[in-house]
């Protein structure tokens, strides 16, 4: 569970290398928004443009822990592009736990062809309550007809365009709540689908956020994944799977702050002495180390969990809730080392910090894990 393998170590390499060829050079771009799709495209050329496809339908099916490689050194790059590079795998994840083949080849031969995926879930009105979604899906004859909204959907404009694939998720039965959830495969290039808005983000530029709108949308019954009503099962158990990624980002970003701290604490000089001989920014340098090096074994655990098919809902919202917090932490420390100094955009630390923000709020809040981790430890105690 400790060690990497060789292919491990060399898919780290492999990562590392189009960080500083693809990413670090592009940082300054990839803040203001810009070269989302160059990233994308040269992302495609290594190969991993869906970690998570079945070798049946061409893919290389990553395990988990491999995958958790990749995000944490893509994290440690940018934690936009890891956000969209990421798409792929969270709108794959449903087909995954429940697409037919004849699913999996539609969507995976699309992803794999260099086209985009995302996961549309999300709504006004519906973001933590999942089970408030009000898009609806109708079924007339072998058709469902889907109306309504999505909201902050990483990667939803480019994945409505022509030959890509989403997952979108509406209610089939209103009156059942989160029962009447369920997910349906949309081809990219369906009328019915808009851009209806682009968010304007504090950080993660890297990655696009949009709102969708959705408008007689018509899919063929064999679109829908799984049975009616099991959309909501689905959705938790991508977001399961989805929370160790974001978690892995976290250990990534939280060990970028780390590597950018120790480098101005050694550097800048205080009198004739180096910052980093001040004992208490040297213990807060250890407490973030320490706190890095716990949140990636946490990573590495749940990956072995989910590798080896044992339960691991509550650990995956238990390493999230501890990773991302990590991360802020270690980014905001990073802030108070560097002060004035990391207060300008010349440490970049400033940029790190934005980035931190986002990953204790998608993909459920880390209020929300908070609920996961105390209700299942509470309902198992007498
Ligand atoms: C950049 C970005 C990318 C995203 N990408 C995607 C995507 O690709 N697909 C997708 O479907 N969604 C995506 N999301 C949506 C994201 O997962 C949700 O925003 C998130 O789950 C929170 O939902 P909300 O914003 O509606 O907050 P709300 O549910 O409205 O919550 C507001 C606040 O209330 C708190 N709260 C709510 N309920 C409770 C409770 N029961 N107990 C305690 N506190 C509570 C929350 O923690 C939060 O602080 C993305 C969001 C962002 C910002």
């Amino acid at each position: 569970m400790f060690d990497f393998t060789d292919n491990q170590l060399k898919l780290q390499e492999k990562i590392r290398a189009f960080i500083a060829e693809s990413v670090t050079p592009r940082l300054d771009s990839i803040d203001k928004g810009e070269c989302q799709k160059e990233i994308f495209k040269e992302w495609c050329k290594t190969g991993l443009v869906c970690l998570v496809a079945p070798k049946a339908v061409g893919g290389i099916e990553l395990d988990t822990k491999s995958c958790a490689i990749v995000m944490e050194e893509l994290g440690y790059g940018d934690v936009g592009v890891a956000t969209a590079l990421g798409a792929n795998n969270l709108g794959s994840y449903p087909l995954i736990i429940a697409g037919t083949l004849e699913q999996q080849k539609q969507h995976f031969g699309a992803l794999l062809q260099g086209k985009y995926g995302a996961f549309a879930l999300t709504e006004k009105g519906a973001g933590s309550d999942a089970g408030a979604v009000a898009t609806t899906a109708d079924r007339k004859g072998d058709e469902y007809i889907l109306n309504g909204s999505k909201c902050f959907i990483t990667q939803g404009g480019y994945a409505i365009d022509m030959e890509s694939s989403l997952i979108i998720f509406a209610s089939t039965d209103r009156t059942m709540g989160s029962k009447g959830l369920s997910a349906f495969l949309v081809k990219g290039g369906t009328p019915g689908l808009s851009v209806d808005k682009v968010e304007d983000k504090m950080g993660i530029r890297g990655s696009q956020t949009v709102e969708l709108k959705i408008e007689n949308l018509h899919v063929p019954v064999s679109a829908r994944i799984g049975e009616e009503g099991q959309g909501m099962k689905i959705a938790m158990k991508t977001l399961d799977s989805g929370r160790l990624m974001v978690a892995a980002q976290a250990v990534g970003c939280g060990q970028k702050a780390l590597d950018l701290t120790i480098e101005f604490a050694k550097n800048h000089m205080e009198g004739n002495r180096p910052l980093s001989r001040q004992q208490a920014v040297a213990f807060k340098i250890a407490e973030i180390e320490a706190m890095v090096t716990a949140a990636r074994q946490l990573v590495h655990r749940g990956a072995f969990l989910k590798d080896s098919k044992q339960p691991y809902s509550h650990h995956s919202a238990i390493t999230k809730l501890f990773a991302t917090e990590t991360a802020l932490y270690a980014a905001n420390s990073a802030m108070d080392i560097m002060g004035t100094y990391g207060y300008t955009e010349d440490l970049k630390i400033e940029k790190v910090l934005r980035d931190a923000r986002i990953l204790t709020i998608y993909e459920g809040t880390n209020q929300i894990q908070r609920h996961v981790v105390s209700g299942g430890l509470l309902r198992n105690r007498k």
